[in-house]
């Protein structure tokens, strides 16, 4: 798609350091990184979000990303890692091509996604909840 930086990136027409690329994705370094080594896995066909990543590519994404998770782990001694898949602006997407970020986490530091605060049902609601989900499905 003309115009979108992560399709530029993602084809090599704009530089970037990368970790990893094959005929689907290309994998680079978050340019704001929330933690060292933060990554982002770029599909290279243009998807506004992961509702319209054909499933063949959305198949291909978990098992890559916890590949990374465990490199980066092993190569830069991070305990675990984050992978998360920002959808909406109303979820925090602010770039609108579809990316899953692989954010490693260290000894020490505080959770940085998992660290919502935790809320509650009114009695009947979660079943109504579930049922309004379970009809859009
Ligand atoms: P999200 O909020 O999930 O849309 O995340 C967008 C991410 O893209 C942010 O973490 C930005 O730091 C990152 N980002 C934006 N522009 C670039 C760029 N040119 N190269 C690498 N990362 C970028
Ligand atoms: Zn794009």
């Amino acid at each position: 798609m003309d115009n979108c930086i992560f399709c530029m990136i993602a084809n090599g027409q704009i530089p970037s350091t990368s970790v990893y690329e094959d005929e689907d994705f290309k994998v680079v370094f978050d340019i704001a990184p929330a933690a060292k080594g933060h990554l982002l896995i770029l599909p290279k066909s243009h998807a506004d979000n992961v509702c319209d990543l054909p499933e063949e590519t959305a198949a291909k994404i978990m098992p890559l990303a916890a590949k990374l998770g465990s490199a980066q782990m092993k190569a830069l001694g991070a305990k675990g890692f984050n992978i998360v898949v920002n959808t909406g602006e109303a979820a925090g997407q602010t770039v609108m091509h579809c990316h899953t970020h692989v954010i490693p986490r260290y000894e020490g530091e505080a959770p940085i996604v998992a660290n919502w605060a935790q809320g509650s049902y009114a009695d009947g609601e979660a079943a109504s909840v579930a049922q309004a989900i379970v009809k859009a499905l």
